[in-house]
């Protein structure tokens, strides 16, 4: 972010306002954690601030500090539109286009509230007042601590703070894994545990909070995981049947993606999912090494996100999907091939 736009934002802060936090819809970790993370910090600050999430999120971020005072706008419509409407600032969290926001899009862009975003995705639409954009950052959270940072109140990170920003890092650099995650990312989190993140119940409460279903659905998805060597790709379907058969739940299918590509050799994956309620076919990919699924997912499905991980929709059948990508591999072939030497 450049200075004038940090003063400006700072002289803005400087008496209390009315703030709404939005966060793109089906949110995960960083949008939860980023969004309740800057409430806490406002909120030291005197202002009004509501968190408002366009549809609900899984049950494993539904212990959150701060969590139960987020508003569901397509729950509670007439709740968040007044408050939306009372904005001075909104923050856009997570996210860099209105239509990530589903059927929260019109209202955010018939608002006249000084728009802030601060998102980590490609190629932000311009409709913000002031933008903080920056792709080389894992998580949205850790862009938080920066802003926090920017203010020189990192003073003010107490334990609320630490452990939504932790959540966060952790959920997008898939447990400070990803390529994403450096030296600063392991020196925040050394931070935000001395200011009080627990990292073993952060853990535990993201990823050891699975229900029996979900192993099964899990099983599922593995027994339909399909290999392609020649295109160093492997990937996953997911019918509609199949979610039902074991009562399938929101997040139940977060990560699953991931399996593909731990199988080794594979560089490229991707997993399809049959959405009835909304008829498409929602898509995750993942990749690793140089070839850009954010590129593939913007090109071929309607889609977008990072180098590395990416999503998309298709209004085909899955089986016409499936069709449709696997006819595409071809024209990649040498990218895959090149893409990542391990
Ligand atoms: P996931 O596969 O976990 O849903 O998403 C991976 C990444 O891609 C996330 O950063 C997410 O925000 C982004 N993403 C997922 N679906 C879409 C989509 O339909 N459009 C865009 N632009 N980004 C997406
Ligand atoms: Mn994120």
């Amino acid at each position: 972010m450049s200075t004038d736009d940090f003063l400006a934002i700072k002289a803005l802060l400087n008496s209390p306002k009315n703030i709404v936090i939005v966060c793109h819809k089906n949110p995960d970790g960083d949008a939860i954690g980023s969004s309740l993370a800057l409430y806490h910090y406002l909120m030291h600050y005197q202002h009004n601030v509501q968190v408002i999430t366009p549809n609900i999120y899984p049950d494993f971020l539904k212990w959150a500090p701060g969590e139960a005072h987020i508003l569901k706008y397509d729950t509670q419509t007439a709740e968040s539109t007044a408050i939306i409407e009372a904005a001075d600032i909104i923050f856009t969290l997570d996210f860099n286009a209105y239509h990530r926001t589903g059927q929260m899009a019109d209202i955010l862009e018939r608002s006249e509230a000084i728009k802030i975003l601060i998102d980590h995705h490609q190629d932000p639409d311009d409709y913000a007042t002031y933008t903080y954009s920056d792709v080389s950052v894992c998580s949205t959270c850790q862009m938080i601590y920066h802003f926090i940072d920017m203010f020189k109140d990192t003073v003010l990170i107490n334990a609320d703070i630490a452990t939504c920003i932790y959540l966060g890092i952790m959920t997008d650099t898939g447990s400070f894994r990803f390529r994403s995650t450096t030296s600063t990312t392991h020196r925040i989190i050394a931070n935000l545990i001395d200011k009080g993140a627990e990292n073993d119940k952060i853990h535990n409460n993201v990823y050891d909070a699975n229900s029996y279903n979900r192993l099964l659905l899990l099983g599922q998805a593995l027994s339909n995981l399909q290999i392609l060597p020649t295109y160093k790709t492997a990937y996953i379907t997911l019918t509609n049947a199949e979610k039902k058969r074991f009562d399938f739940k929101k997040g139940d299918t977060e990560g699953v993606v991931n399996y593909a590509l731990s199988l080794k050799g594979i560089i490229f994956a991707a997993i399809f999912i049959e959405d009835t309620e909304q008829s498409i076919i929602k898509i995750s990919f993942r990749s690793k090494g140089k070839f850009s699924v954010n590129q593939f997912a913007r090109n071929h499905f309607n889609g977008g996100g990072h180098d590395n991980a990416a999503g998309g929709k298709s209004e085909l059948s899955i089986a016409k999907t499936v069709t449709k990508f696997s006819t595409l591999l071809p024209a990649y072939k040498k990218e895959l091939e090149l893409s990542y030497e391990s």
